[in-house]
């Protein structure tokens, strides 16, 4: 496996590749590994001759500095699980290649990027549409994977995709989780063993609100139930529960609601900030 650091030098080796007739897989991360990421990564190794998987923490997607400074890094460790997982180059930029100059250009997702995470973390998407544009100018890869955990990134990464004619094919990877339900995230390392107790709330809070609205319970209803749920669990703070359709990613109503939703949710255990997402077919 080849580690590289810098983008003339990635661009001549995946050239030659190309040349070669040979399929490029890339999987985008932010480092900090676990099983999610290497999922992605196996799913691109079985469909491509060559699998690139960037690790490049992004401050541009950051609007709370603190969150990045204390975005944990572990490149060493990251590159052993990825030579495991079949991988063949690992792409670790610094910052000063990444962002040489100050960046004017700036994409702009319209709805997509204020409902949801958008309306919480002002700015993010913009900064995930660049630096995702940014490395697919640089990889040029045939397929790229990304996961369902982060489901309206996906969702702009497709628009985007679509809109700026980007020749990807996109895939979308489900959501791997621990056995108690907990989704994976890079962010579960820094959670104390009692927040670690609290966080499975999210996703125990999804699965009643799938089973609610599979019961035909009212979507209001649904809404305020589990928004009572997490609230009142101790230890854990909601910053959204959106019962979303799951294109547009509006929320719906009884009136509004389609053969499929999208249940997303947002919150704190301590202060570190969890997501996750259930698709659920009506
Ligand atoms: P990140 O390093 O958090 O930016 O994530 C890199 C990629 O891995 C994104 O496409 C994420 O959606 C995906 N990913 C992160 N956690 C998971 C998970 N638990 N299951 C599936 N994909 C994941």
């Amino acid at each position: 496996m080849k580690v590289i650091t810098h983008i003339e030098a990635l661009r001549e080796y995946l050239n030659s590749v190309r040349k070669n007739d040979k399929s490029v897989g890339f999987v985008p991360t932010m480092g900090a590994l676990h099983e999610g990421h290497l999922t992605l990564v196996r799913k691109s190794v079985k469909k491509n001759d060559l699998t690139v998987c960037s690790i490049y923490v992004n401050p541009a997607q950051f609007n709370d500095p603190g969150d990045l400074e204390k975005y944990p890094r572990s490149l060493q460790s990251d590159c052993l699980m990825l030579e495991e997982a079949g991988c063949n180059v690992v792409f670790a930029p610094d910052t000063s290649e990444v962002y040489p100059g100050k960046t004017v250009t700036s994409l702009s997702f319209g709805y997509l990027e204020d409902v949801l995470e958008g309306k919480f973390r002002p700015g993010h998407f913009k900064g995930v549409g660049l630096i995702v544009s940014k490395l697919f100018h640089m990889v040029q890869p045939h397929r790229a994977y990304f996961g369902q955990k982060d489901y309206q990134q996906f969702a702009i990464i497709q628009k985007l995709t679509r809109d700026l004619d980007f020749p990807v094919e996109l895939v979308r990877v489900p959501i791997v989780r621990e056995e108690d339900g907990l989704a994976m995230s890079s962010r579960n390392m820094r959670l104390s063993s009692a927040e670690r107790a609290v966080a499975p709330v999210f996703y125990e809070a999804l699965k009643k609100a799938e089973k609610m609205l599979l019961e035909n319970a009212d979507v209001a209803a649904v809404q305020q139930a589990i928004c009572d749920m997490i609230r009142q669990k101790e230890g854990a703070a909601l910053e959204y529960f959106a019962i979303a359709d799951p294109e547009t990613l509006m929320p719906v109503s009884n009136e509004t609601v389609g053969s499929q939703v999208v249940l997303c949710v947002a919150g704190y255990v301590g202060n570190i900030r969890l997501i996750d997402n259930l698709i659920v077919s009506l």
